[in-house]
């Protein structure tokens, strides 16, 4: 039943949900155009207000698919939606339409506060605040002035309103004071709501990416970060160095002194990288005792120097501070971006580097470990011609 089974899931972006409110919208603006229209029919229209309503109707319609039409053609541009505008310019005219189909007790007052929770959902808290503010204040300021609507009443009433006053019923007050509340509540919820969910993305997508034993971004995370730093540096012209780096006969370890002990043995060997590499280097687990590390604007010689410098302070390392005889190396293959075959993609790339670091690492586990080899395309780039292996001193 596998095939058959289709899965919608909902579109939680804000191109999705921009689109959902106009859905929204549509679908509400069609069924009480619809049913505007009918009772004009069943009336005959001798209201001479009846076409005036369906002609709001209509462009509340048009609204809906033009703001959806926009929508979908900003994420077609890979733009972000244009939330604020939209959302307070459709809200806007939904004040309008509320105020002349019965103001409090319009049922357009639905779409109104379906407006501040798309609002809470998509704008930041002062935005959506403003938007709540400007569109209660003017829906309760309508309720009040005009409370029969200002088509209906005419611009003649709407003056003798103005300017006479209007004393405010306790009901009418009431009224008032539960929509300002509804639509508050509304768009406070949904902002809620969506900065929870933003942030359990967030925490989600970096518990993804990052190696929890050493707290160094894993496989998955320097795959992405390399891609664009690859990227950039193909357009920019500059070098980048991989050091792909394994520790020694680590099962050993594991082994000897059992695999908790092995993990704080990892733990040890992601600080010695960190306190090595630049700030602007990539340092990431990439396998169960292997790292990487890509110096960002290093030629293979600087890649080879800062290798040479890991597995000295390799060596270097009190190990035997963590147990009596202990003695951990590592081995390295260093490979570098080689700018002179544009045009491959940046994965093309990124897994040709980590094949020839690769090749290089195994070169130097057959030749005696705790060393490091630059790849045969990073000697050649550094003009080391066929030497392929460097011993390092000490
Ligand atoms: P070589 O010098 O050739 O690299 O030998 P090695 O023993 O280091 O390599 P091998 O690939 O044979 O063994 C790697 C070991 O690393 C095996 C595995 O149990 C251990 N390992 C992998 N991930 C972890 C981990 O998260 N914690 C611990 N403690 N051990 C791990
Ligand atoms: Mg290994
Ligand atoms: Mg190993």
């Amino acid at each position: 039943m596998t095939g058959s089974a289709k899965h919608k899931t909902m579109d939680a972006s804000p191109h999705g949900l921009m689109r959902l409110y106009y859905r929204i919208l549509l679908s509400a603006a069609l069924a009480v155009f619809l049913l505007h229209g009918v009772i004009g029919l069943v009336t005959g229209f001798g209201d001479q207000y009846g076409p005036v309503l369906i002609g709001m109707d209509a462009f509340l319609v048009l609204l809906a698919v033009l703001g959806h039409e926009l929508t979908a053609h900003s994420q077609s541009m890979e733009k972000n939606p244009p939330r604020g505008w939209l959302l307070l310019f459709t809200g806007l005219y939904i004040v309008g339409l509320a105020s002349e189909t019965g103001g409090l007790a319009s049922p357009f007052f639905m779409l109104l506060l379906v407006t501040c929770v798309f609002g809470g959902l998509l704008m930041s808290g002062l935005g959506s605040t403003l938007l709540t503010a400007t569109i209660g204040a003017l829906h309760a300021g309508a309720a009040w002035l005009f409370p029969h609507g200002v088509l209906r009443e005419g611009l003649d009433g709407v003056e003798t309103t103005i300017l006479g006053g209007r004393s405010m019923s306790i009901d009418e007050f009431t009224g008032i004071a539960m929509h300002s509340a509804f639509l508050f509540l509304g768009a406070w919820i949904a902002g809620r709501l969506s900065s929870e969910f933003r942030t359990k993305v967030v925490r989600l997508e970096d518990h993804a990416k990052r190696d929890p034993l050493t707290q160094l971004p894993n496989r998955r995370g320097y795959m992405e970060k390399m891609r664009e730093e690859i990227a950039r540096a193909e357009r920019f012209a500059w070098p980048i160095s991989i050091l792909v780096i394994d520790l020694d006969h680590f099962k050993m370890i594991n082994d000897e002194h059992g695999h908790g002990f092995g993990d704080a043995v990892l733990a040890q060997a992601a600080q010695i990288l960190r306190d090595s590499v630049g700030p602007v280097d990539h340092l990431a687990r990439v396998g169960g005792e292997e790292f990487a590390v890509s110096a960002v604007a290093a030629d293979p010689q600087a890649g080879g120097e800062l290798a040479s410098r890991i597995v000295r302070r390799f060596n270097q390392h009190p190990w035997h501070e963590m147990k009596p005889g202990l003695k951990v190396t590592c081995s390295i293959g260093v490979a570098a971006l080689d700018t002179s075959r544009s045009g491959s993609s940046p994965d093309a790339s990124l897994s040709r580097m980590l094949d020839e670091a690769d090749q290089a690492l195994y070169h130097v586990k057959e030749t005696g470990r705790n060393n490091y080899a630059l790849a045969e395309n990073a000697a050649k780039q550094q003009g080391a011609g066929s030497e392929n292996s460097q011993r390092v001193a000490g």
